[in-house]
């Protein structure tokens, strides 16, 4: 192991473990829509030409960040569980290959801004990596690293053959124009030419980027090796390839897994009442799907707060309203909900579907749902996560949750490669036939382990890159 890597030692710790936010306010992070110190208002994200400042980076510590040591937490629990050797260990729990690029883009206004861009690719054992780009104002090293660690454990447990990876460009879309949007994912293209390619680590979409940002990608490659290649990233368009399905996949994968988790407790989605925080691609299609199967969403959230209804809000005029306004306040048909609030409703089922660390120990003790099912990646804690056990919350966790995005990218892949498209019916007959197979493996290890959910998840996960890594062996 490296010097200074989050190793299986402190991974193990949990008593007494320091607060996230202090934590995050120790490696120099800040909150999605702040700004950080020595950061123009106006461009965040990038550093306008000859204003380089040094108080707003965390020199030397981007590997230390919170997520990154959640993520090695979660790892090193469930390797404790498969006593996993010390070797495998180290070779699993730090990313193999690691890109940070700085790049200059010229503004609308003719100002140039420098840039910073991530890709991580957590391990080359399993075939070409795959993972998501994501545009966010304090997007860091250390939680691509993350992110792409859990991208790892996903495609395992799902079947793929990929290892994960993860990326993306320290910026805000919302302060961009379209064209500020196209000239920073094109020239962030360009610095990935040397590690991406469609047998090589394959992009798709992640918060902050969709089809368009997929689009301008696949033309960047495309042009700069003559020919087309549509097997470069997932999440494109259907005009220009993409697999129909792919958009909702992820929200619908949600929902299958609550309908598994249903089916094994006996419960109903008629009878029952749900709470989804974050109503961008994921949390808008698990709202609209529960809502289409009778069940009850009684608030929503986006970013600016939540909107409820003890009644159950009518999701399809939500939908409308967001389409319109953007922003889902304002809506009439429903009572204002502080945000964080919201996640302490009472209800059967809270589905996070925003962003990480939102049920930490802060607020693990006051929720009052029956289930979490985890839409977005890493929004429980490992405090949190024991607290909620201690109280007999189940959780479906994220790896298993929201794999639905990955395995439908994976049906795009082979489409692409295939040069044949699959109708929408199949695609999503397969997604609900492999998130089945992948629920019914967490279940069945959590029974022989004797574990909790994501525990058994992340277990048979890395079981089966551990045995791939051992069998590979090492070069030379
Ligand atoms: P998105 O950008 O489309 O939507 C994010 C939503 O969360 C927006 O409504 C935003 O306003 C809201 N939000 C952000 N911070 C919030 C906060 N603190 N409280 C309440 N709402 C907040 O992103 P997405 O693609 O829906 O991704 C959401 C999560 O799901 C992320 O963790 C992402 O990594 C994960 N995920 C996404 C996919 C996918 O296919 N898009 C696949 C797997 C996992």
């Amino acid at each position: 192991m490296s010097a200074g890597a989050v190793g299986p030692q402190t991974g193990t710790q949990e008593a007494g473990e320091p607060s996230t936010e202090a934590q995050a306010a120790q490696s120099g992070t800040v909150a999605e829509g702040a700004t950080a110190p020595g950061q123009a208002a106006a461009r965040p994200g990038g550093r306008p030409a000859g204003e380089v400042r040094f108080d707003d980076v965390p020199l030397g510590e981007e590997w230390h960040s919170p997520l990154y040591a959640m993520a090695c937490r979660q790892f090193a629990r469930a390797a404790d569980v498969l006593s996993l050797e010390d070797e495998v260990r180290t070779r699993l729990l730090e990313p193999r290959r690691s890109l940070v690029c700085n790049f200059p883009v010229r503004m609308d206004s003719g100002e140039v801004v420098n840039y910073t861009g991530y890709r991580v690719q957590h391990t080359l054992t399993m075939g070409p990596t795959k993972g998501g780009l994501r545009y966010a104002p304090d997007l860091g090293f250390g939680e691509c690293a993350a992110l792409a660690m859990w991208m790892t454990w996903k495609c395992s447990l799902a079947g793929l053959p990929y290892g994960g990876a993860k990326g993306g460009v320290r910026c805000d879309p919302h302060a961009l124009s379209a064209g500020e949007i196209e000239r920073i994912t094109r020239r962030y293209a360009a610095e990935l030419l040397p590690v991406v390619g469609p047998d090589i680590d394959i992009p798709a979409p992640d918060m902050g980027t969709g089809e368009r940002e997929m689009a301008w990608f696949y033309d960047t490659y495309s042009q700069s090796v003559g020919y087309a290649v549509p097997a470069v990233v997932t999440g494109k368009p259907v005009a220009l390839g993409g697999t129909v399905g792919r958009h909702d996949a992820t929200g619908l994968g949600v929902v299958f897994s609550i309908e598994s988790a249903f089916e094994e407790l006996g419960w109903s989605i008629q009878e029952s009442s749900f709470v989804v925080q974050g109503f961008g691609n994921v949390g808008s299609v698990a709202a609209r799907e529960l809502h289409a199967r009778g069940g009850k969403v009684i608030a929503v959230s986006d970013i600016r707060g939540a909107i409820a209804n003890p009644h159950g809000l009518d999701i399809p005029a939500v939908l409308r309203w967001v389409d319109e306004h953007y922003y889902l306040e304002g809506f009439p048909e429903a009572e204002p909900v502080d945000g964080e609030e919201m996640l302490e409703l009472e209800c059967d089922v809270l589905v996070p579907c925003a962003r990480e660390e939102q049920i930490t120990e802060h607020n693990a003790e006051r929720l009052r749902c029956r289930l979490v099912v985890e839409g977005a990646n890493g929004p429980t804690t490992p405090a949190a996560d024991r607290i909620l056990g201690e109280r007999g919350i189940t959780v479906v966790p994220d790896i298993l949750a929201n794999s639905g995005g990955v395995i439908v990218s994976y049906f795009e892949w082979v489409q692409s490669h295939q040069k044949y498209s699959w109708q929408a019916l199949e695609v999503q007959e397969r997604l609900r036939t492999q998130m089945r197979a992948a629920y019914d493996r967490v279940r069945a290890t959590a029974s022989e382990l004797e574990c909790d959910n994501r525990t058994a998840a992340l277990a048979s996960a890395i079981q089966h890159v551990s045995e791939a890594a051992k069998l590979r062996a090492i070069y030379p």
